[in-house]
């Protein structure tokens, strides 16, 4: 897997000089700071002092503009504005002996991570293996993008793959049930960071014959699924849960109102670029509190409840539908990119303002109860 963070320190500073080095760059020992190439003017006399309102910082590697640009890494910025210096970045990555770029999925080990052992992990680049064809059928059926789920794994379930003790015996735990292979027969979707790390992951069930059709990897904190890839400068979409989001451009998924509002806590984006964020919570009638409070913070919402599954091979035609992958099969009036994707325009066209949003939620199901 492709870690930026293996691209040697000199080769990130040699490239953030000649990227913004036109941007009047001044460096110290923490950080590059620079005229933005964006929201910036350069002085037009040698006599006016240039305002350098973005920076770089070097322990990060994030690039962010304290006028215009919330945080994202420089790799964006170069991929984006410099692609030229991004390449040869890539290339450096990989280009130790000239060796070809690695593509297969490994897993990192990454400190406070589930460890999975030898052999228990399968990437789903390894089609041959009959755990992966089963877990592919699941993500095709769903018409989840082969991008996508090229980069998930599936948890082989088997016996070898128990703790054991130094004697060899099974290690139990307080219910005198064994431990370790917890997420066997499990999709495993991880969290991706920008760097290609990852500890957080969902486990989805492949039997559909558990009780938790989704776990979560239990022994790390939440987080937010794709957040190190969300843009905050256009409009962005939060979701609960991360099947659905892979379906919409520039998402997240936050795993339910609880989880949400902590992650808005913890970035200061959210608020501040409210006015880009729109919410598409699943709408059941127990998601219409949730909802209320959402726009109650500010954001948007995309509303969807009237849709219905219009596929008549669908055993729930005809009834509302669920969820955006429940959308994206079996109604036919969710317009599609053909990429794969749920047309952003549509869904603004169905998105409502925060006021109006509680507006109509009101009128549909009446003011809020007090509490
Ligand atoms: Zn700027």
């Amino acid at each position: 897997m492709v870690d930026f963070r293996d691209i040697p320190n000199a080769d990130m500073e040699a490239a953030v000089h000649e990227a913004f080095d036109q941007y009047s760059l001044v460096e110290d020992y923490n950080s590059f700071n620079f005229v933005c190439p964006y929201c910036g003017q350069m002085p037009n006399s040698e006599f006016k002092k240039p305002e350098r309102k973005a920076y770089v910082y070097k322990d990060t590697w994030n690039f962010v503009c304290y006028k215009c640009k919330p945080m994202h890494n420089v790799m964006w910025e170069f991929k984006e504005s410099h692609p030229e210096i991004f390449r040869r970045l890539m290339f450096m990555m990989y280009g130790k002996g000239g060796t070809t770029p690695q593509k297969r999925y490994e897993r990192k080990y990454v400190e406070g991570a589930y460890q999975f052992k030898d052999g228990e992990l399968v990437s789903l680049e390894e089609e041959n293996d009959p755990d992966v064809q089963t877990a592919i059928a699941f993500c095709q059926k769903r018409h989840i993008r082969e991008k996508v789920y090229k980069s998930w794994f599936v948890c082989k379930r088997d016996k070898r793959f128990l703790d054991k003790n130094p004697d060899g015996t099974l290690k139990l735990n307080a219910y005198g049930l064994p431990t370790g292979n917890e997420y066997g027969n499990r999709l495993i979707i991880p969290y991706y960071r920008f760097g290609g790390s990852w500890i957080q992951f969902d486990a989805r069930d492949l039997s559909d014959k558990s009780k938790m059709r989704y776990r979560n990897y239990a022994g790390a904190k939440r987080e937010l699924y794709n957040g190190d890839f969300i843009h905050f400068n256009k409009p962005f979409f939060m979701l609960e849960g991360a099947i659905d989001s892979t379906f919409i451009k520039n998402s997240v998924a936050v795993g339910g109102l609880k989880h949400f509002k902590s992650f808005v806590e913890a970035d200061p984006n959210f608020l501040e670029y409210k006015e880009n964020g729109v919410i598409i919570f699943d709408a059941d009638e127990a998601g219409i509190d949730d909802l209320r409070t959402v726009m109650n913070m500010g954001f948007k919402w995309f509303d969807w409840s009237k849709f219905r599954n219009d596929n008549p091979q669908s055993p729930d035609f005809g009834g509302k539908v669920k969820d955006i992958n429940e959308a994206v099969l079996n109604c036919s009036e969710f317009k599609m990119t053909p990429d794969g994707y749920v047309d952003p325009e549509f869904i603004m066209a169905h998105t409502y303002s925060a006021e109006a949003g509680i507006m109509l939620l009101n009128m549909k199901y009446g003011a809020p109860k007090k509490r």
